[in-house]
């Protein structure tokens, strides 16, 4: 048995087994009465660490821009504008002045600007962040404590950290890293959703337990069980080191009886494309277009967008790129945009509602890039509208579509366009979005919490937040008939998807495309081959029927 086992959540179903390395931890700062502090030779030392770091900056944003990027790059610009600010400088170099080791000085007045950032809202509380990276490069310099390259690290490394972001993770060797384990961080944090595109094993949310650990140790990262396994004895690290998962399947797949389903990646960056495509994705069910507009200053410009969608259709250039428009709002607040305080955001100005009013300009950008890309690209596009609960909010979006193509006469790309079901407005009224659009996806994410009243991110309600439960079948159900009804083909880019236990139920409730967080795909695909659909649907009928979740689960285990 493991010496001790540490609890979180895990993010990706995989195990990994590897030796400690940890990534941005704190450093001890001197005593200022034990050491003799020459302010002369302090200030040099303070000028030559922002050398150091602006250099160490320039080629880690060089590298980002290459490996991932230019908007994961555009992170490392605003950590050098905190780096050359005069008013902290000239606040650094008084402290030193007044006798203050520079170490000492650096930490108390980034300090006081942090603490300043974290008291205001939205945009500005987010850039407390970026000033801690700041302060922490500057005190490993100032300290001599080693940095660690994040894509540079031994082979069989488990990285931990206070938490990671997706430049961080975007960083990562996949070919070296065993897996990571953060302090903070829950299954929907972008470090979360980045490890499972990657099938990289994950813990994320372990707490200060995390901090007792040392670099060096020997660790099992269980992203199955949200476990990291601290000294685990011979068979847990055989059962980590042997896990395979299933075998990759490149070809498309059918049922056993020739039902074909069509099974496709959910991404949220570029980085993401190569691994989904080496899963075995068939294409991209869901785009999750409001990533790209993530940690950086501005939103990406038309060619920027223009650029990440084209690279989509030409790695998937035999399939469809399904890209959804921006999704802002809820849980993903974009800093510079300057979104409301409401007291129930995820019931608020969220999805379609902003980008046919405040952020109409934004939609109308995206538009004209998406149209741009699918006349260019290799694959085809489809263009998706989220949380759509009225037909008027549907047919607005239409005609904002309709206006970009007419504006840079793109009329002849004609793109498949579609409808997340993820109300249930929208599931009520299936067969009217049906009869408008040429596919619908559900998203049993959002369709999940607002069917059953209980909050995605609130995990004292997770039990109720279980897309098992009938009423969500139902709801399910309900959307299936509607799309075949109208002759359109019917997806779902929930997390439910990506789920292989529950791939007969789906396929057996008439799912035409299942789209999900790659890692699991070869485990979807292995399952919609070895089903039978007509037993399948005789199984999702009953399943559908059922009073209870534990009478759905009874349906599915026998
Ligand atoms: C969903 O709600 O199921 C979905 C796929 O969208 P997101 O998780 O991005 O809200
Ligand atoms: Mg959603």
């Amino acid at each position: 048995m493991a010496e001790r086992t540490l609890h979180g959540t895990g993010a990706t179903p995989r195990s990994g087994v590897g030796t400690v390395v940890w990534y941005g931890r704190d450093i001890s700062l001197p005593d200022p009465d034990d050491v003799e502090v020459d302010p002369e030779t302090e200030r040099r030392r303070f000028a030559d660490a922002v050398d150091t770091a602006r250099a160490e900056l320039e080629s880690e944003r060089e590298a980002t821009a290459e490996r991932v990027g230019e908007d994961e790059a555009a992170v490392f610009d605003a950590h050098i504008q905190f780096l050359e600010d005069p008013t902290i400088e000239d606040a650094v170099e008084t402290m030193i002045a007044d006798g203050g080791p520079a170490p000492n000085a650096v930490d108390a007045v980034f300090g006081e600007h942090i603490e300043q950032f974290e008291g205001m809202d939205g945009r500005m509380a987010e850039r407390a962040d970026d000033l801690r990276d700041v302060r922490d490069r500057l005190l490993r310099l100032l300290t001599d404590g080693e940095r660690v390259g994040l894509g540079d690290l031994p082979a069989g490394s488990v990285v931990l950290a206070e938490r990671l972001t997706p430049s961080d993770t975007a960083q990562l060797d996949t070919e070296r890293v065993a897996g990571f384990a953060t302090v903070t961080g829950g299954r929907t944090s972008h470090a979360a959703i980045f490890a499972r595109s990657l099938a990289l094993p994950a813990v994320v949310g372990i707490g200060t337990d995390l901090d007792t650990l040392e670099d060096g140790a020997e660790v099992v990262v269980d992203g199955d069980n949200g476990t990291l396994l601290v000294s685990p004895d011979d068979s847990e690290r055989a059962a980590a080191a042997n896990e395979s998962g299933a075998a990759v399947v490149n070809d498309s797949v059918k049922t056993t009886d020739g039902r074909h389903v069509e099974v496709a990646a959910n991404i949220g960056q570029p980085a993401e494309l190569e691994p989904a495509a080496k899963r075995g994705a068939d294409g991209v069910g869901l785009y999750r277009t409001e990533f790209l507009f993530l940690d950086r200053e501005t939103p990406p410009s038309e060619d920027e967008q223009y650029e990440a969608i084209r690279q989509a259709l030409d790695t998937f250039p035999d399939g469809r790129v399904v890209v959804r428009t921006l999704d802002i709002g809820g849980d993903k607040r974009i800093p510079y945009l300057d979104l409301p305080d409401e007291e129930n955001p995820f019931l608020g100005e969220r999805g379609i509602r902003r980008s046919l009013a405040p952020d109409s300009d934004l939609f109308a950008t995206q538009l004209r890039a998406l149209l741009r890309a699918a006349a260019d690209g290799a694959g085809d596009l489809a263009i998706m509208f989220p949380l759509v609960a009225t037909i008027e909010e549907l047919d607005a979006a239409l005609d904002a579509l309709e206006a970009a193509a007419g504006l840079d006469d793109y009329d002849a790309v004609d793109p498949e366009v579609g409808v997340m079901i993820e109300t249930p407005s929208a599931a009520f009224m299936a067969d009217e979005l049906a009869a408008r659009v040429d596919f619908l996806s559900i998203g049993t994410n959002d369709l999940t919490q607002y069917v059953m009243a209980a909050d995605r991110e609130n995990e004292r309600v997770g039990d109720l937040h279980d897309p098992t439960h009938p009423g969500v079948l139902r709801a399910i159900q309900q959307t299936v008939t509607a799309a075949h009804a109208e002759d359109i083909w019917v997806g779902m880019c929930g997390e439910m998807a990506g789920d292989p236990d529950l791939t007969e139920l789906l396929v057996g409730l008439g799912l035409d495309e299942l789209s999900m967080s790659a890692v699991t795909i070869p485990e979807v695909k292995t399952a919609v081959s070895e089903t039978s659909y007509s037993s399948a649907s005789e199984r999702g009928d009953r399943a559908q029927l059922a009073a209870t979740r534990s009478e759905v689960h009874t349906t599915l285990d026998t």
